[in-house]
């Protein structure tokens, strides 16, 4: 009797995996479709500046207009992306759509700054910098006009060359932004070697600076660690005003959060400029 039940869990299990190497399959085959059907969106979190909180740039932010399923943020399908080996392919059109926004706003007056998130799996890739610039050639814009983005997470796997990768960014004059700084425990002493120009603190260290005194040290810590290395410092998901205060006091150059606005359509991102450029400050946006 137990024999039989085990066999049948064993059999339960079975299916399972089954089941879910369906799910893999199909996710598999819809995303190769949103890539041929371009079904992918980008929106825009402005950056702002802590004092004045003037627009000074954006972050794209890939969505994806799924036909059932509705919008769909990035952390529902970059990894299975990732997996298949499509991340690739889907950050170049991101970088592509990225340049043809910054074109725009160049069209416009307005002089863009925009952050695009790069997936670690893409520093295996040895050409890398080589690809983005070429990208950047085709819709002539300016290198200092990017800021790639890359996750503190991942920055130190053995594996991957980011060290060199880095390198070559910043010899094209490409900026580059740590992302998720503070999310997980990262070697500080790998900041020393790493050829970056921002950090980026996230949200989970930013939400309780209004709250709690030593949440507000650990950041202003970061700060100045930060600023000692000559870094530029953008805070996360800043969402009340308490919040922009304490960080403000901390000496946080940048932000972005829900307090700002969220992320928006390229044409709520010009509008946003070219308001802010003209009345400040404005409470909210969007
Ligand atoms: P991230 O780069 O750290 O982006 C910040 C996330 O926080 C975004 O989520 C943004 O919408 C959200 N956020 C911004 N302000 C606030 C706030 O005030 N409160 C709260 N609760 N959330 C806020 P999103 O757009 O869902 O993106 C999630 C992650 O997906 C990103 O984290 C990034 O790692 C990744 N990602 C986004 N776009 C791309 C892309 O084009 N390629 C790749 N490889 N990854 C991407
Ligand atoms: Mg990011
Ligand atoms: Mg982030
Ligand atoms: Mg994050």
């Amino acid at each position: 009797k137990a024999k039989e039940n085990g066999k049948n869990q064993y059999r339960f299990f079975d299916a399972e995996i089954e089941q879910a190497s369906d799910e893999m399959q199909q996710t598999r085959i819809e995303l190769k479709k949103a890539i041929t059907e371009q079904e992918f969106r980008l929106l825009f979190q402005p950056k702002v500046d802590a004092m004045t909180r003037l627009v000074y740039g954006a972050e794209a932010l890939l969505r994806w207009q799924h036909p059932s399923r509705g919008l769909l943020s990035p952390t529902s399908f970059i990894e299975a992306a990732e997996r298949f080996g499509m991340i690739e392919e889907i950050n170049a059109w991101v970088i592509s759509q990225t340049c043809h926004t910054i074109s725009q706003a160049r069209a416009r007056g307005i002089d863009l700054n925009i952050s695009v998130n790069l997936s670690s799996q893409q520093f295996r890739n040895k050409q890398l910098g080589m690809h983005i610039q070429s990208i950047l050639e085709a819709h002539q814009v300016d290198a200092r006009n990017l800021i790639l983005e890359v996750s503190a997470t991942n920055v130190t796997h053995p594996q991957i060359p980011f060290k060199e990768t880095l390198r070559d960014f910043s010899q094209q004059g490409l900026k580059i932004s740590l992302d998720d700084f503070g999310l997980h425990p990262v070697n500080l002493t790998h900041l020393q070697d790493l050829e970056v120009n921002e950090v980026k603190l996230d949200r989970s260290l930013t939400r309780h600076v209004a709250t709690s005194a030593p949440a507000l040290a650990i950041v202003e810590a970061m700060v100045k660690l930060a600023h000692a290395l000559g870094l530029n410092v953008v805070a996360e998901g800043v969402e009340e005003e308490d919040q922009r205060r304490a960080l403000t006091s901390v000496g946080c150059d940048q932000m972005q959060g829900y307090l700002f606005s969220r992320p928006v359509e390229q044409q709520f991102l010009f509008d946003a400029f070219s308001q802010l450029q003209l009345k400040s400050p404005t409470p909210s946006l969007f």
